[in-house]
């Protein structure tokens, strides 16, 4: 059996960790090595493999130390500068890692950075995607250096996963993503759904992550540029015409970075 867990890190980080019954580990996007190595220690846990979505200093800081001590396989995106990868991955390619036993296929996301990848698995007992900075509960990773039509089609290809994908973003943003979409859609009843099971997930200590893919398209934003309520509500905030959903995206992520 498959169980996996989101270590927390820094001040709204995740740091996902996947193991199989013999203990072994695998750790994706660790930022810090601290937290990582006392979360082993507790579960007596060994890593097997890091793996790596983005070049992010909050997503690849504890890679050397882990490194050091036990000397571990770096997966990561081919065309990202990260210091201790020894296993480039670019769109198409499949990861089969023995222990634990897990099949990933790797999928481009450019956007958040324009390297960056995720990792899907079909066949853990619900399909697993670890999507770093790309798509959040509510919302989606910053344009630090790709598009909003590169952001906009890397989305496109997430949410044409299964609808059971248990989706394992690395931050905790949900909270304030919902705060925002509701500047924007105030009474919609799946944000407010969302807020309210969310609201009562962090009251009690937990993270609201993993979300699942069929909640998201619900109740993120940033997956309903089709929506034409969110166009027309766009429209009259910016007082433009919106005239396909890239424009919607656009807007939306605009407002977003301005919130
Ligand atoms: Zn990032
Ligand atoms: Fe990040």
């Amino acid at each position: 059996m498959l169980e996996f867990f989101p270590i927390p890190a820094f001040t709204d980080n995740y740091i996902w960790a996947l193991w199989d019954d013999s203990g072994h580990c695998l750790i994706v996007d660790p930022g810090d090595a601290t937290p990582v190595e006392q979360f082993l220690e507790q579960r007596n846990l060994t890593p097997s493999a890091i793996l790596i979505t983005h070049h992010h200093p909050d997503h690849i800081g504890g890679i050397n130390r882990l490194k050091q001590r036990w000397s571990l396989p770096v997966y990561g995106p081919a065309r990202e500068n990260i210091p201790g990868q020894t296993h480039p991955l670019t769109e198409g390619d499949t990861l089969s890692l023995e222990a634990p036993a897990v099949e990933f296929k790797v999928i481009d996301t450019p956007g958040h950075t324009l390297g960056h990848i995720a990792f899907f698995a079909a066949k853990l007992p619900e399909p697993i995607l670890f999507c770093g900075d790309t798509l959040f509960s509510g919302g989606c990773g910053r344009l630090f250096e790709g598009t909003p039509a590169q952001m906009l089609a890397s989305l496109d290809r997430l949410s044409s996963l299964p609808d059971n994908t248990r989706v394992c973003c690395t931050h905790e943003y949900t909270e304030s993503n919902l705060a925002f979409a509701r500047t924007i859609l105030p009474n919609d009843p799946e944000i407010l759904r969302r807020q309210q099971q969310v609201a009562s997930l962090r009251e009690q200590n937990q993270p609201s992550l993993p979300t699942q893919l069929s909640e998201e398209k619900c109740s993120n934003l940033f997956l309903r540029s089709d929506d034409p309520a969110l166009a027309s509500a766009l429209a009259a905030l910016n007082g433009e015409e919106l005239n396909d959903r890239l424009a919607v995206f656009t807007a939306l992520r605009g407002r977003k970075d301005r919130a």
